[in-house]
């Protein structure tokens, strides 16, 4: 089994498998890790599909903006693959004096970094999408945000990677990374070693089980959340929803389903078991659907098909840590993306390639940096 490599990646989500895109593509030779036996089968096929810059947190908004105007109109074309990119805005929904504060709020926070984002009226957001209910009294409204197919567009990047050269390994868990002459270069799995000039750590929560032990902490949890998907219903609209109270978010696919996630408010307790494999919950669908039917009752009647559950990995200040891991000389680090990494997932990526290979990020990335946490004394 070949063993070197430029970089060694462990994790195929889309960020692992996007990097792997980007670097082969600069003619880097790449070995990616998987421990499932599956590619992308953690929170990167699992997830609710939102590439939205609006709600984002200002420290992330420029990669998320940069990745919106550079990277996702043309992704299809560029991997050979449909993710389903759709661009038709993003409504997030207010129906009380509190949630259009708190929706001016972010729209003020947005329109100061440059985005294209409004407050607007109920009869305004019902010129958008009649379906929604009159008790919606508002909305911000961000033309640009969309929504993709999360599975075709990891799986896009994976194909286009191996078609590049990079190599993929699945059942290969990394126990743990070690240094050689002062630098992250070893990968050790049950089955060996693999070594590269440099390490990606991109494996979502248990990249902090890798990192910490070279002293790369980022300080962050594992939390399971939920979605669900309806049977096909004929084209009503196409934009992301989402709402202030953040009790639902959701949109209609390209075939018809619509996929909508929520929140049980729980989600940071766990389970008895102390978490493992991504189980849905008895409670998950119902908390989510008592949240769809205050806005969108033209649902009443539509089928939940299938529920699945994914784990994301929310920081200690809620934005990633992307970059090299300081103080540890080969070590790169992508995780701690707080349940919205797929929309940020494609520039992030393209962001750590360059990062990696000596060229410049297309925006600030100091804001990702690991050693910005710091306690409180
Ligand atoms: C239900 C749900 C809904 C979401 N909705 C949205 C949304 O609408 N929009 C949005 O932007 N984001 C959303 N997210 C978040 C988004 O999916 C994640 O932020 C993103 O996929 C993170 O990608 P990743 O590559 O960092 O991690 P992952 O996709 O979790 O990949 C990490 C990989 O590392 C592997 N791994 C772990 N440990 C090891 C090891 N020791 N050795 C080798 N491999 C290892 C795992 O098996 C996994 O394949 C959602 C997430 C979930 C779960």
């Amino acid at each position: 089994m070949k063993n070197t490599a430029d970089v060694i990646i462990i994790g195929s989500g889309i960020i692992g498998c996007a990097s792997a895109y980007y670097l082969a593509k600069k003619g880097v030779s790449v070995i990616v890790l998987e421990a499932d036996d599956s590619i992308g089968n953690g929170g990167s096929s699992r997830n609710g599909g939102g590439v939205r810059q609006s709600g984002r947190d200002p420290r992330e908004l420029p990669l998320a903006m940069w990745g919106i105007s550079h990277i996702w109109p043309t992704l299809s074309d560029e991997l050979g693959t449909d993710v389903e990119y759709t661009q038709k805005g993003n409504l997030r929904l207010g129906k009380t004096e509190k949630d259009l504060k708190v929706l001016q709020n972010l729209t003020d926070h947005a329109v100061a970094c440059g985005l294209d984002v409004r407050m607007i009226n109920g009869k305004e957001v019902r010129e958008i999408n009649p379906y929604l209910s009159d008790e919606v009294t508002g909305a911000s409204w961000c033309p640009t945000d969309g929504h993709a197919n999360p599975l075709t567009t990891t799986l896009g990047y994976f194909k286009k990677a191996r078609e590049l050269g990079a190599h993929f390994i699945t059942g290969e868990p990394v126990l743990k990374i070690k240094k050689e002459k002062g630098s992250a270069r070893l990968a050790v799995t049950p089955d060996g070693v693999f070594e590269g000039d440099r390490i990606l750590a991109a494996a979502g929560y248990e990249t902090r089980l890798l990192t910490s032990k070279l002293g790369a902490d980022v300080p962050m949890r594992g939390k399971k959340i939920e979605c669900l998907v309806t049977e096909a219903e004929p084209p009503m609209f196409q934009q992301m929803l989402g709402t202030a109270e953040a009790d639902f978010y959701g949109h209609q696919t390209k075939h018809g389903s619509f996929i909508f996630g929520g929140s049980t408010g729980l989600e940071l307790f766990g389970q008895p078991d102390g978490g493992g494999a991504p189980m849905s919950t008895s409670i998950g669908a119902a908390c989510t659907c008592r949240g769809i039917m205050k806005y969108f009752p033209a649902l009443s009647n539509a089928k939940i098909i299938r529920t699945w559950a994914g784990w994301t990995d929310p920081s200690a200040d809620g934005i990633p840590v992307i970059g090299q891991a300081d103080g540890v000389h080969g070590l790169y680090i992508a995780c701690g993306f707080t349940g919205h990494g797929f929309g940020i997932g494609p520039a992030a990526a393209y962001s750590i390639a360059e990062m990696m290979t000596g060229g410049k990020a297309p925006v600030d990335m100091s804001p990702f940096r690991c050693t910005r946490f710091k306690a409180k004394i």
